[in-house]
């Protein structure tokens, strides 16, 4: 019989969550690496050459990724031969290592985990609780699955109890348009389908930590119902040309996982769940011999890419006037220099509601921009830890009153907004700006300065005022109100021309 000590377990998950912090999957790399090359799109393939750029800076720097270091995961199967050298459950082992690992001094983690989650929305610290499923196994090891997924592709899971003659093809087809870029594409798409409904939820959970391996499975071709619509859906799904961030392009998932179990005869549970960008996990075997060790990339694993910037306006926001950002249109490339206030859901909130009050706000936001962030704490000589941007539709409703009574004049933030939203855009004559969803720690070596303006306590989601340089983003919404997440994968899909075109 094996006996696991409480030391080395809580040791492992903790390494375990740092490890995957900063450093991707070599197998996504890869794919992505093959996806660049392939792009077509200049506007794809230059949101990808900075996904790469910035996992090798993530990883050469041991920083996180992406800003949003996720809520903890742990699958973990433990041999029915173990013996557990603790007093405390499993789940508060893993929270044990995830405190630790979201606490670490020198590479802190983002705490995004917040109590009373209709209520007072209060958040933990530490970033516990961690999620934590666990199942007995036959045998003397425990195999334990980390993973740390951000709220963007989290909240554009699906689920639907469909008719058993439905079709799950047709049903993801008509999703995934819907699912915009807030996931941060490319990544994956896993489907649970079978069994119950929470069943198919978790299996769609567990196949998504399975290795990219779509071209092999073409290569060598299709043996199972579950593999043929795994190639159906990776083709039909690209063709509709959704591309990297959501801008137009060939390549939008480097693979789909399906996982099937069997179900009633009245019922077909189908789970869709994205990874994004910042596909992060890392899986370990605790043999009872001590604590996991796991074997970092080599920097030779990523591709040396530069950044090109050639074609990009360069633009002082300290100067910036509506009347410049008229000329500008929807896909112009820019580099902002100057100074650039933050804030994000907590913030406009407490903004719109002083304003519903009468009350004056504590920063005055003529002819500013925002950005959409909540950066992970710095360390060392850094201005501020990554610092990319958060999903801006979630600020929807906040656009129209903030416009109107504010004198401010464009928004940073990573995918499409609403309708709603653009039109106020279009109405004050603003714009709305994207930069690269999972290449936080490229974009916050813009980030030259930063300080906390207002709102202190609201920790990672207070207003900031940071002085950037030459910080990358496009034009995704004009001042006439034409959007690139719109128009691109329009062009895109009508170009792959394997997927009709809806007229709108
Ligand atoms: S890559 Fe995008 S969806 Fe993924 S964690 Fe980062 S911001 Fe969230």
């Amino acid at each position: 019989m094996t006996t696991i000590r409480e030391e080395d377990f809580i040791q492992s998950v903790a390494d375990a969550f740092q490890f995957i912090s900063y450093y991707h999957p070599v197998d996504y790399i890869k794919s992505l690496h093959e996806a660049y090359l392939r792009e077509e799109s200049p506007a794809a393939k230059d949101a990808m050459a900075q996904i790469l750029i910035n996992s090798r800076m993530a990883a050469e720097g041991h920083r996180p990724i992406c800003q949003d270091t996720g809520i903890a995961i742990a699958f973990i199967r433990a041999g029915m031969n173990v013996r557990w050298d603790t007093q405390r459950s499993l789940e508060e082992l893993v929270n044990e290592g995830v405190r630790r690992a979201y606490t670490d001094k020198d590479n802190p983690l983002r705490a995004s985990m917040l109590a009373d989650p209709d209520g007072k929305r209060r958040n933990t610290g530490d970033n516990t609780p961690a999620v934590t499923h666990v199942e007995l196994v036959p045998g003397d090891t425990v195999e334990v699955i980390v993973a740390a997924k951000g709220g963007g592709s989290e909240n554009k899971s699906k689920f639907a109890c469909l008719l058993p003659s439905d079709s799950i093809v047709d049903w993801v087809l008509n999703l995934v348009p819907t699912m915009g870029a807030d996931w941060c594409p490319p990544g994956l798409l896993s489907l649970g389908i079978g069994g119950s409904p929470e069943k198919a939820m978790l299996m769609a959970k567990w196949g998504m930590m399975d290795p990219i391996n779509i071209h092999e499975l073409r290569a060598r071709g299709p043996k199972t119902h579950g593999e043929e619509l795994r190639l159906e859906l990776f083709e039909k799904v690209n063709a509709l040309g959704v591309g990297a961030q959501g801008l137009g392009g060939l390549t939008t998932v480097l693979d789909v996982k399906v996982t099937e179990f069997a179900t009633h005869a009245a019922s077909k549970p189908v789970a869709l769940l994205p990874n994004c960008a910042a596909t992060r996990h890392a899986h370990f075997v605790l043999d009872g011999s001590g604590p996991a060790k796991l074997d970092p990339p080599s920097l030779s694993d990523w591709p040396k890419l530069t950044l090109d910037f050639a074609g990009s306006k360069r633009v002082n926001l300290d100067t910036l006037t509506k009347a410049e950002i008229a000329a500008w249109k929807s896909g112009d490339r820019l580099l902002l220099s100057g100074k650039l206030l933050t804030g994000r859901d907590a913030a406009h909130k407490r903004m719109v509601e002083m304003m519903s009050r009468g009350e004056k706000l504590p920063v005055d936001l003529t002819n500013r921009f925002i950005y959409y962030t909540g950066p992970v704490d710095a360390v060392r000589d850094e201005a501020v830890g990554p610092a990319g941007p958060t999903t801006s539709s979630r600020m929807d409703k906040f656009v129209e009153p903030v416009l109107a009574n504010t004198g401010l004049i464009g928004m940073v933030g990573k995918s499409e907004r609403g309708p709603v939203a653009i039109e106020s855009i279009r109405k004050h004559g603003a714009v709305y700006c994207i930069a690269v969803g999972g290449a936080a720690y490229l974009v916050s070596k813009a980030i030259r300065a930063s300080k906390v303006l207002a709102f202190e306590d609201l920790g990672m989601e207070a207003i900031r005022e940071f002085e950037v340089k030459d910080m990358p983003v496009t034009v995704a919404v004009d001042s006439s109100g034409n959007a690139v997440h719109k128009t691109g994968p329009a062009q895109w899909r009508a170009r792959i021309g394997k997927i009709p075109v809806a007229v709108v």
